[in-house]
């Protein structure tokens, strides 16, 4: 090749986090590749994937027989091995949105994009993925022929007639849509049963009618939890032929993720449902984001980069000139306050409040009852009160649920004669107790280990569990439940979900289906019961012991449990008419130590906005978030000394750096699970009135950290990491 047609292409490749090199690397190639191209290039000994993020004609250098090309300067760049240009590149939207989150979050744009991409993409060549292609193609054309042909109806679920609040909704996310400028991202505050995913589907229905090119993106937490979402996209929108809905989710199969990820790409999905790795999919006509229960701290990604993925989704959104489209029972307080409407001089938040009160069919929210367990007799587990109603209930054939933020049998087992506990030799935890299959499991490493026979320390075979979790109550449930009949004369049935019991692959799906089927009387459960599910003849919901996140260090744990335990009653009496026929009316139980607390108070009236209105006002007076923001810098090593040196070294080197003098320094303090895997952990808080101070900084501080690492203080240091926005502290 001669140097006319040599070119220099700036390639996004992964690189070891922290490895110091550039964000972008520079290869030769034949010919000029359009940014967003996917590549294959040499990096040491391996070949990678890579995106074009740029390129220049290579002036003055001197091409190799090889390929590679030796610049002005004598530096060799090393040819492309491959382009996979059977594809679309990705376009300037989604290399926006990934140098955007790469930069705000603090990690390479290499990784960051690598990561977004579906990991077969790694394995295949040009001419595969070009096969791939036309496979898709052809079955949309078959699929589509065949409707011609036989002009047959497609399986299509007809919309609801919308309730006059959704219909308000619906008509404000048009006006919004349609009023020239770019939409503001819109909040639906919409109680449980209010009919919100009516709304998302009506709204995703709007927009793709709007524009044969549209996408729509929608978002949920968990798609595992709830796979009667999936199932109504699908059957609401079948007309609109063969892999129009697509799902893009962790639990799928490579080759599957590939599928839905190149429908996204070449436009052929119209619709993609996924969880928060969705945000980053190519979607060139993407015109609404919906976030579903976007208070879920399952948008954030807890490793790795750490994004959230609705903030991702707001900011795609408004660079894409798309709609976005929050939706919750309990909002974010973030998301509330940015929704705040003009009050006196101080002028409404940026985002659109939309409000749907009530729940469909005039149904009413469960009244809620507060237990007094001071008043209760020592070491109660339910008082009588809420036994007596929940045999009642059961003896009309309602259901009732009883939720434990904690599973296994017990979260500790004690000696009882000298002071052994089930600590785990790994982490500064102890290990729960598992009954069923007579284990300690340590919840943090995974450290497994049959129960002892007796106390490893003195020998005395008298341990025993202290606490409950979910197996023991499911067990002490059945205790009580013991001489009590279901209205068919037969024993009460009471079933058990969470992480533990749906550990097989559709163990979850064939739980939940007993429950609505009726099978179960209680079902029993951790948090992955109360949320989303649409349960038709649960009428009680019981919280029995959710005290501690009141006194929580962390200060969004009372946030976190407000929201769950409406989430929670927001599965009782879902079919008011049923109730109304069954003459009952929906309750949820909460027993407390601490029953005068606001945060119950407020859930008694399911008064969200009394609740935000309180949490907000510490946390203006306290300074945090929202109208701080905040980063964590944590680091893992040896020992808890040296975690900590390296993040007060890291507090020192950022003096004087850019933002700094406006950015709150604390010191560095161990992590509340000090020790994980034999591996210490501190963090260290950084908060600032200014988001723009706080990014400053890090952006400056970040090779300084980078420097402290190869130094003595990065003596017996595993890794540092940068959580910016974090969820917990
Ligand atoms: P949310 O997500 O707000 O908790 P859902 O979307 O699950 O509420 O709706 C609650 C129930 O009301 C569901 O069974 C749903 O099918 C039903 N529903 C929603 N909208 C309507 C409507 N316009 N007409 C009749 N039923 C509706
Ligand atoms: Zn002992
Ligand atoms: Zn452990």
């Amino acid at each position: 090749m001669n140097t006319e047609e040599a070119w220099v292409l700036d390639v996004a490749v992964q690189t070891p986090a922290h490895a110091g090199l550039g964000d972008l690397l520079s290869y030769a190639h034949t010919a000029d590749l359009p940014a967003g191209t996917l590549v294959r290039v040499p990096l040491g000994r391996r070949e990678v994937l890579g995106v074009v993020w740029g390129s220049r004609a290579a002036e003055g250098g001197q091409a190799l027989l090889d390929g590679s090309l030796a610049d002005a300067d004598g530096v060799l760049l090393r040819p492309v091995s491959a382009a996979l240009d059977a594809l679309p590149p990705l376009d300037a939207h989604w290399r926006a949105l990934v140098a955007f989150a790469a930069r705000y979050y603090q990690r390479g744009l290499g990784e960051l994009a690598l990561a977004a991409l579906p990991p077969q993409l790694r394995e295949l060549d040009s001419t595969q993925l070009a096969r791939r292609l036309k496979r898709r193609d052809r079955k949309a054309q078959l699929a589509a022929a065949s409707e011609d042909g036989a002009a047959r109806a497609p399986a299509c679920e007809a919309a609801l007639a919308p309730s006059p609040e959704q219909s308000a909704v619906l008509a404000a996310l048009e006006a919004e849509r349609t009023q020239g400028q770019a939409p503001r991202p819109a909040l639906l505050f919409g109680s449980t049963g209010s009919g919100k995913t009516e709304v998302y589907l009506q709204a995703v229905a709007r927009c793709l009618a709007a524009d044969p090119a549209a996408q729509a993106l929608v978002m949920v937490p968990e798609i595992n939890l709830t796979p009667q979402l999936e199932a109504r996209f699908r059957t609401r929108f079948a007309a609109l032929g063969e892999g129009a809905v697509v799902a893009l989710h962790s639990g799928m199969t490579n080759p599957q993720r590939l599928q839905s990820w190149l429908a996204a790409l070449t436009g052929q999905a119209r619709i993609v449902l996924g969880t928060r790795m969705a945000v980053f999919a190519p979607l060139p006509g993407l015109r609404l984001i919906v976030v579903d229960e976007e208070h879920d701290p399952s948008y954030k990604q807890q490793e790795g980069a750490r994004y959230s993925a609705r903030d991702l989704a707001i900011w795609r959104g408004q660079r894409q000139g798309a709609q976005v489209l929050l939706g919750s029972a309990t909002p974010s307080l973030e998301s509330w306050h940015h929704s705040r409407p003009a009050e006196g001089e101080a002028p409404a938040g940026r985002y659109l409040r939309l409000h749907m009160p009530s729940r469909i069919g005039a149904g009413e929210l469960p009244r809620v009852r507060l237990v007094d367990m001071q008043q209760q007799p020592p070491k109660t587990l339910i008082s009588a009160g809420l036994l007596e109603a929940m045999t009642q209930r059961i003896a009309r054939g309602e259901q009732c649920m009883v939720f434990l933020n904690r599973r296994g049998y017990a979260p500790v087992l004690a000696c009882t004669d000298c002071d052994w506990k089930s600590e785990c030799p790994h982490c500064s935890a102890f290990r729960v107790f598992h009954k069923i299959d007579r284990t300690l499991r340590c919840h943090h490493c995974g450290f497994t280990e049959r129960v002892p026979r007796a106390c490893p320390t003195c020998g005395n075979p008298d341990i025993a569990p202290v606490g409950r979790g979910t197996e023991r109550l499911e067990e002490q449930l059945a205790a009580l439940f013991a001489d009590i009949r279901r209205p068919d004369g037969g024993a009460v049935r009471i079933a058990r979900i969470d992480a533990d019991s749906t550990r097989h692959e559709g163990a979850l799906e064939a739980q939940l289906a007993q429950v609505h089927s009726g099978e179960v009387d209680v079902l029993v459960g951790t948090q992955m019961i109360a949320k989303g599910h649409d349960f038709r003849r649960i009428t009680l919901v019981a919280a029995v012991n959710p005290d501690s996140a009141l006194f929580s260090s962390d200060f969004r744990a009372p946030e976190r449990l407000f929201g769950l335990l409406m989430q929670s009653a927001g599965r009782a009496g879902r079919d008011s008419a049923w109730l109304a026929a069954q003459g009952s009316r929906a309750e949820m139980w909460i027993q407390s130590f601490h029953p005068q607390h606001p945060l119950f108070e407020a859930l008694r009236g399911h008064d969200y906005p009394r609740f935000a209105a309180q949490q907000l006002k510490e946390r203006e007076a306290a300074a945090m978030p929202p109208f701080a923001f905040q980063a964590l810098v944590r680091a893992d090593a040896r020992t808890q000394e040296a975690a900590q040196a390296f993040l007060n070294a890291a507090g020192d080197a950022a003096e004087g750096l850019p933002g700094a003098d406006e950015v709150m320094r604390y010191p560095a303090v161990p992590l509340a699970v000090q020790r994980v895997a034999n591996v210490e952990r501190a963090q260290m808080l950084l908060e600032s009135g200014s988001r723009a101070a706080l990014q400053r900084l890090l952006a400056a501080w970040q090779p300084v950290l980078q420097e402290l690492r190869r130094g003595p203080a990065g003596q017996g240091l595993i890794r540092w990491l940068v959580d910016v926005d974090p969820q917990s502290i």
